[in-house]
C-alpha cells in the first residue's frame, strides 16, 4: 500500500515536473519568437534610420547641394576631409525618351537606392542634374578607398534593373570624384574639378571613374571650357544642318543630300564637326546630337517633299558615328521620331563608316540591322581606307559604298588601288548598291570617276555644304 502510493506520488510529481517542464519550454520558445521579432523589427527599423539619415538632402536640388559644399568649406578645420562623388547615367536622355520618363525616374531612383548600401553611413546623396546624382562623404578617404568605393558604386550600378515590363535593363555609368584638399581649396573649385574628373572619367569609357588631380586640371581646362559652351549651345539651339548635294552622274541630276552638323559659335562663328563632336562622344551628348539631328531631317525633308513634288525620289541621309551606334535604345528611339513623319523610309539613308559596319560589336550591329529592318538604306561611309574591305562587302547588305576623298586620290595614281576601285565598281553592279565617290572637287576628278563608270559622286565640284535653303531644300 505504502509502495503503491509512493509509486503514485511520484508518478504525480513527475507528471507535474513534465508539465512544469513543457510550459517553460513553450515560454521560453515564445520568448524566442518575439524576442527575434523585436531584434528584426528594430534591425528594419535601424536600417531604415540610417537610410533615412543617408536620404536626408535627398530633396536638395543641385543649388542646395552646393550650398550644402559652400558650408562645409566655410566651417572646415585643417583635419576637415570630404569626398564628392558625381555619378553620370549614361544616355540618360536616350532612356527617357525611349522607355518613358516615369520609368527613366524609376530606374535612376534604384540606382540612388543601390549607392546608398555602398557609401559610408552620414553620408548625404541627392539629384544633383536629371542624369547625375551626387554625394558627399563626410570622411577621410585615401586614393584606396576612394578606388575601392567607386569601384562597388559602379558595381552595384550596373546590376540589372527589371522594368515595368519585366524587360532587363543595364545601366551604364561613370564617375567624377573630388576631395578637399590643395587642388580644391573651395567650394567653386570643387564643383568645377567634379566636372572636369568626371569629363576625364567619361574618356576613359563606360563605367569608368577618375579622381581630380592637377595633371588632370591642366590638361582640361580648355575642355572644360568646351564642355559648358555645349552645354550652353544645346539650350541656345545652336547647332544646324548643312546640306550637300549627292549628284547622279549619268542622270544629270541631284540624287539626295548628305546632313552634316555645324554648330553656329557666337563668337567663333560656323564649326565644323571635327572641333565639337570628339568632346560630345566624351560627355555623352553624342547621344542627345543624334536624335536631334534626326529629327532635323526629317522636318527639313518633309518640307522638301512638299514644295517639290516631282523629286520623290530624292534620299536624305545623315552620319550616325560607332558611339552612337553603341547606344542599346538607338533605334528605338530613332523609331520614334521617325513616327512623327510621313516619310518613305527608302529616302532616308544612315551613313556609317566601314569599320563600325564591319567590327561586328554586337551593340552596333544589332541596331544597324533594325534600322535596316525600319527601311532605311544603309551607306558604308569613307570606305577604302583598309585594303581588306572589299572581302568584308561580300556578306553585307547595304546600299551606298561612299568612297573616300584619300582612296579616289590615291587610286588615280596608284595603278593596284585604280584596280580595286575597277573590282569594286563590277562588284556593285552584280550586288545591286550603288557606289559614291567623295570629295569631287574638279573636272578632272569628275572625269576619271566617270570613265571608272561610279555612279554618284558628292564634293566642291557638284556643291558645298550649304545651309538648306542655298539648294532651296
Ligand atoms: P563625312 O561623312 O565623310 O563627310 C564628308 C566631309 O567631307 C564633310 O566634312 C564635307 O564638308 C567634306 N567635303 C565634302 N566635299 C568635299 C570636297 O570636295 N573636298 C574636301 N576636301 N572635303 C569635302 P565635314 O562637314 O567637316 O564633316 C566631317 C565629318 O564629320 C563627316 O565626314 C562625318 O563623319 C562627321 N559628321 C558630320 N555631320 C555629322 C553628324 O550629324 N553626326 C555624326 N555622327 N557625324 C557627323
Ligand atoms: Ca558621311
Ligand atoms: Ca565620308
Amino acid at each position: 500500500m505504502i509502495k503503491s502510493l509512493l509509486e503514485t506520488q511520484t508518478e504525480n510529481s513527475l507528471n507535474l515536473d513534465t508539465g512544469v517542464y513543457i510550459l517553460l519550454v513553450a515560454l521560453f520558445a515564445v520568448f524566442c519568437i518575439v524576442a527575434t521579432v523585436f531584434l528584426i523589427l528594430g534591425i528594419k527599423r535601424d536600417r531604415n534610420r540610417i537610410i533615412a539619415e543617408k536620404f536626408k538632402i535627398r530633396q536638395l536640388d543641385r543649388l542646395g547641394f552646393e550650398e550644402m559644399i559652400k558650408h562645409k568649406y566655410d566651417i572646415a578645420r585643417d583635419d576637415t576631409h570630404f569626398t564628392v562623388m558625381l555619378l553620370r547615367i549614361d544616355g540618360y536622355e536616350n532612356l527617357k525618351s525611349s522607355l518613358g520618363e516615369r520609368q527613366a525616374i524609376k530606374i535612376r531612383q534604384q540606382i540612388k537606392d543601390r549607392l546608398v548600401r555602398v557609401i559610408p553611413h552620414g553620408s548625404k546623396i541627392c539629384d544633383y542634374d536629371e542624369d547625375s546624382i551626387a554625394m558627399f562623404i563626410e570622411e577621410h578617404m585615401d586614393n584606396k578607398g576612394i578606388t575601392t568605393l567607386a569601384g562597388f558604386a559602379i558595381t552595384e550600378c550596373n546590376k540589372t534593373i527589371t522594368l515595368l515590363t519585366r524587360a532587363k535593363l543595364v545601366v551604364n555609368v561613370n564617375i567624377g570624384i573630388v576631395s578637399n584638399n590643395e587642388f580644391s581649396p573651395d567650394a567653386v573649385n570643387m564643383l568645377q574639378n567634379l566636372e572636369i574628373a568626371l569629363s576625364n572619367a567619361r574618356r576613359g569609357g563606360l563605367n569608368k571613374f577618375s579622381i581630380y588631380s592637377e595633371e588632370l586640371a591642366e590638361m582640361q581646362t580648355e575642355e572644360y571650357k568646351h564642355y559648358q559652351e555645349i552645354k550652353e549651345a544645346i539650350s541656345g539651339h545652336q547647332f544646324t544642318l548643312y546640306y550637300q548635294p549627292i549628284y547622279d552622274i549619268s542622270a544629270n541630276k541631284i540624287a539626295g543630300f548628305e546632313s552634316l552638323v555645324r554648330w553656329n559659335h557666337p563668337t567663333l562663328g560656323v564649326l565644323s564637326p571635327d572641333k565639337f563632336l570628339p568632346i560630345m562622344e566624351q560627355t555623352g551628348d553624342i547621344d542627345w546630337i543624334g536624335s536631334w539631328a534626326f529629327d532635323a531631317l526629317l522636318e527639313r525633308e518633309t518640307k522638301y517633299f512638299k514644295d517639290h513634288p516631282t523629286e520623290q525620289d530624292v534620299v536624305f541621309s545623315m552620319n550616325l558615328s560607332p558611339k552612337q551606334l553603341m547606344y542599346p535604345h538607338l533605334a528605338e528611339e530613332f523609331r520614334k521620331i521617325y513616327k512623327k513623319y510621313r516619310i518613305p523610309a527608302r529616302n532616308i539613308c544612315m551613313e556609317i563608316v566601314e569599320f563600325a559596319v564591319f567590327d561586328k560589336v554586337p551593340e552596333v550591329s544589332s541596331n544597324i540591322l533594325k534600322l535596316q529592318q525600319m527601311g532605311f538604306k544603309i551607306a558604308i561611309d569613307d570606305f577604302g581606307l583598309e585594303m581588306s574591305s572589299l572581302k568584308m562587302l561580300e556578306d553585307l547588305k547595304f546600299d551606298w559604298v561612299k568612297l573616300d576623298r584619300k582612296f579616289i586620290e590615291q587610286s588615280q595614281d596608284d595603278f593596284l588601288i585604280n584596280g580595286v576601285v575597277e573590282t569594286l565598281v563590277g562588284f556593285a553592279a552584280q550586288k545591286g548598291f550603288a557606289i559614291v565617290a567623295e570629295g569631287v572637287e574638279d573636272e578632272v576628278v569628275r572625269d576619271y570617276i566617270k570613265e571608272l563608270k561610279i555612279g554618284y559622286g558628292q564634293g566642291y565640284f557638284y556643291g558645298k555644304p550649304l545651309p538648306p535653303e542655298e539648294y532651296k531644300i
